[in-house]
């Protein structure tokens, strides 16, 4: 399927492995030329060479720590003017309410709210201006149904899909749509150390405690990046122009409401 964005350039951010780069690749793929950014600068360097020469496509990399403002205006200035912006960033710890302070709090919003608030500020104008544009936050199933060592996560990527729902409906009139992908279980790093961490505290072997997770989901595995990737790019392509403020789970059925 020609998903009608070749040319068209996209801002996707924490993407130098995980559910960033899949997206990342899968725009590429689909013709589209990237900004890409991560905090390591030999690793987003290292993926921006990847993608381009598995695509032909151009790949800028920007080293920042995009839950920063200066890191957000580095991104944004080699960026330009961007179609396509995917809004992603590190998840926040897990943890017990109860031992986290109002600094805890304020950097679990910072990275997972503020900072995707602030680039679709940044960037949303002038999308509506050009009449075409597409956001998509990577935000998680705990949107859906709260996880309950992730607090924070659920916290503050709930207020970015209660503030999002609201812009949705302003600015699809003028050809912006703007929705969330969240991710269930997916095999990435993150996924991985988590399990680890879990893992060493119950005494466990990790490689035991991932196969039974993933035995677990209905769909018996993990998802991949490159499944997320594909739709995260069909979000993003000419046909998805009548989805906007939109909440996609991709978790293998692990959810278990009908709707
Ligand atoms: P991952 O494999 O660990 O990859 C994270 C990527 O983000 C890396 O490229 C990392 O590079 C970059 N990054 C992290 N913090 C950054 C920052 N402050 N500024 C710029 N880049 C940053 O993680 P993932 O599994 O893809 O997860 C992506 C997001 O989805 C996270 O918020 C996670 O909580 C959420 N999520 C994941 C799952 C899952 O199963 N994988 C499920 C639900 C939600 P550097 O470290 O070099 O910056």
């Amino acid at each position: 399927m020609d998903l009608g964005i070749k040319g068209k350039k996209a801002l996707v951010c924490a993407s130098s492995k995980g559910l960033g780069k899949g997206c990342a690749m899968a725009l590429a793929e689909a013709g589209v030329d990237l900004t890409i950014c991560s905090r390591t600068e030999s690793a987003i360097t290292a993926t921006a060479e990847e993608i381009a020469g598995k695509t032909g496509v151009s790949v800028t990399p920007v080293a920042c720590d995009i839950t920063t403002a200066e890191g957000r205006a580095k991104a944004l200035a080699a960026a330009g003017d961007i179609d396509i912006l995917v809004n992603n960033a590190g998840g926040p710890p897990p943890g017990n309410f109860r031992d986290w302070d109002r600094d805890d709090w304020i950097k679990a919003l910072d990275a997972n709210m503020i900072t995707a608030i602030e680039l679709i500020k940044a960037t949303v104008d002038g999308m509506i201006e050009r009449k075409w544009g597409r956001i998509v936050n990577i935000t998680s199933s705990s949107v859906k149904a709260p996880i309950p060592i992730l607090g924070l996560s659920n916290g503050a990527r709930t207020g970015l899909t209660g503030f999002v729902a609201g812009l949705a409906r302003e600015t699809v009139r003028d050809g912006v749509t703007i929705n969330g992908l969240l991710p269930g279980p997916f095999d990435t790093d993150r996924l991985r150390g988590n399990m680890n961490a879990q893992a060493e505290k119950a005494g466990r072997k990790p490689e035991d405690l991932a196969a039974e997770r993933a035995a677990g989901n209905p769909a018996g595995r993990f998802g991949t990046s490159e499944e997320f990737g594909v739709w995260c790019a069909f979000i993003c392509s000419q046909h998805s122009s009548y989805l906007t403020g939109q909440n996609i789970l991709l978790d293998g059925g692990a959810y278990p409401g009908t709707l």
